[in-house]
């Protein structure tokens, strides 16, 4: 292939991404009817013996990729809290795809070691976190969970006299572990893959917004972490932070926040309050793919204490962080890895602090109109709408399922089940720039629509 080809080869690529994002707004929310099972008979053959051509390639994505894909990078998806992506990141992401660079180290990458250390910066910036804090960038809030637990674990476990990197858990200090008892799935995932255990942890109380309650709490002693929340993935509330790190602080224990959407609240003065305090932990997990808006995987690990992140994360025994050279293989989980910081970079420049604190207060806004709409129209809102989430019930557990299926095959929206304090209900996470006034009215709509189709209990 010669540079003519190439060049007419991405500029192809880059004009059909932009046909697919300009035609979201006129197709379904979900994949097209029967999309993902012709990709999937399209796809079911065996490896080809000759290579093919790359403008086919293209063409086979485009015509059998595209119309299965899920509309996530529209305004009205309102799936997971993963919110869309926004140009400006999304465009410098194929650019760092073309300088194919290796973000393990400064010899690898000398470029990416730079804008790593810059993205983490701005994001301390952005949330008020310490700046002395140091940090990993990684596929997501499950794996941030993983760096900023496993620099918890060794630490404590270091304090009361184990070295948990020489010589592993057994015989081990038992370390007590507090967690709410809304605390999200994925924190159980990684304090089984810390050899923490998910059953043996201690879950605190919450009242009915999944908040941990602040009275009574346990007598604890070191080696201990406690896990706090900011943003509820369901109700979108945050756990007391000052009460709760002040009572941490006095056991001795580390304090590790799940903060993977709801930190950024962080970065909006009206909204900061919620997260009042939080600044004071030890540790960190957030995500960039979802309110950031940046393409995936994209999340975020920040350690307060950058000695703890390096002794638990540094490819060769204790390594000590000179200050000056960070090297991105001593902090984080992965070695060889794309430069995800480009992305970070590009959405925080191209957002600036008022930018970000305006997205996050415009979807916060959007999330209660819709709530208003509904209530007005008699669906009960289970939650206090606080921050971008909406939880509400259609009635039954069998016919709120019911009018979330018929929203999803209708296809103007896309909100997912969940249950809530054991009721079937409807989530709707309201984190994408490309949101509209004008796709909340659409959306409200045919959220009101399927609930007149749908028989009453
Ligand atoms: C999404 C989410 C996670 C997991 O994040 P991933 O990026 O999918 O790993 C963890 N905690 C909360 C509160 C979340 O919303």
């Amino acid at each position: 292939m010669d540079s003519g080809d190439t060049r007419r080869l991405l500029a192809e690529a880059a004009r059909r991404a932009a046909a697919y994002l300009d035609a979201l707004d006129g197709r379904p929310a979900g994949p097209l009817p029967g999309a993902a099972e012709t990709l999937a008979g399209a796809l079911d053959r065996p490896l080809p013996e000759e290579g093919r051509d790359a403008q086919d390639i293209l063409a086979f994505l485009d015509d059998f990729g595209s119309p299965a894909t899920v509309a996530s990078a529209g305004g009205r998806y309102f799936g997971f809290v993963t919110g869309g992506v926004l140009p400006a990141s999304l465009a410098a992401n194929y650019l760092a795809g073309a300088w194919d660079q290796n973000s393990f180290s400064q010899v690898s990458s000398p470029a990416i070691a730079a804008f790593e250390a810059a993205a983490l910066r701005w994001i301390k910036e952005a949330l008020g976190i310490p700046m002395a804090a140091e940090g990993a960038l990684v596929t997501g809030a499950t794996m941030a969970h993983f760096t900023c637990l496993a620099a918890a674990r060794n630490r404590v476990l270091k304090q009361a006299g184990w070295d948990v990197d020489a010589d592993g858990l057994f015989g081990a200090p038992e370390v007590t572990v507090v967690v709410g008892e809304e605390a999200h799935a994925t924190l159980f995932k990684v304090l089984s893959m810390l050899g923490l255990g998910r059953k043996r942890v201690v879950r605190l109380p919450c009242d009915d917004q999944g908040r941990i309650l602040a009275r009574d709490l346990p007598e604890i002693a070191p080696p201990a972490i406690v896990c706090l929340q900011a943003g509820n993935v369901n109700s979108g509330a945050f756990d007391p932070a000052e009460p709760l790190i002040g009572w941490a602080r006095e056991a001795g224990a580390w304090v590790h926040v799940d903060g993977a959407f709801g930190l950024w609240a962080l970065a909006s003065p009206d909204r900061a309050d919620l997260a009042k305090g939080v600044a004071a932990a030890d540790s960190w997990a957030l995500d960039a793919h979802k309110w950031l808006n940046v393409p995936y995987d994209s999340g975020i690990a920040l350690v307060a204490d950058a000695g703890a992140l390096s002794d638990a994360m540094a490819i060769s025994g204790a390594y000590l962080m000179s200050g000056e050279r960070r090297e991105a293989m001593n902090v984080t989980p992965e070695s060889s890895r794309r430069a995800r910081a480009v992305d970070i970079w590009a959405a925080l420049s191209a957002l600036g602090r008022k930018g970000v604190s305006e997205l996050v207060e415009r979807n916060c806004r959007q999330a209660s109109e819709l709530a208003d709409g509904l209530r007005q129209a008699g669906v009960e809102i289970l939650n206090d709408v606080v921050l971008n989430q909406v939880v509400a019930s259609f009635g039954s557990d069998e016919r709120t399922r019911a009018v979330v299926a018929r929203i999803q095959d209708e296809g103007e929206c896309w909100c997912g089940a969940t249950v809530w304090h054991g009721r079937a209900a409807m989530r709707i996470s309201i984190s994408s720039w490309a949101t509209t006034h004008e796709d909340i009215g659409r959306a409200l709509s045919a959220m009101l629509k399927a609930d007149r189709e749908i028989p009453r209990d």
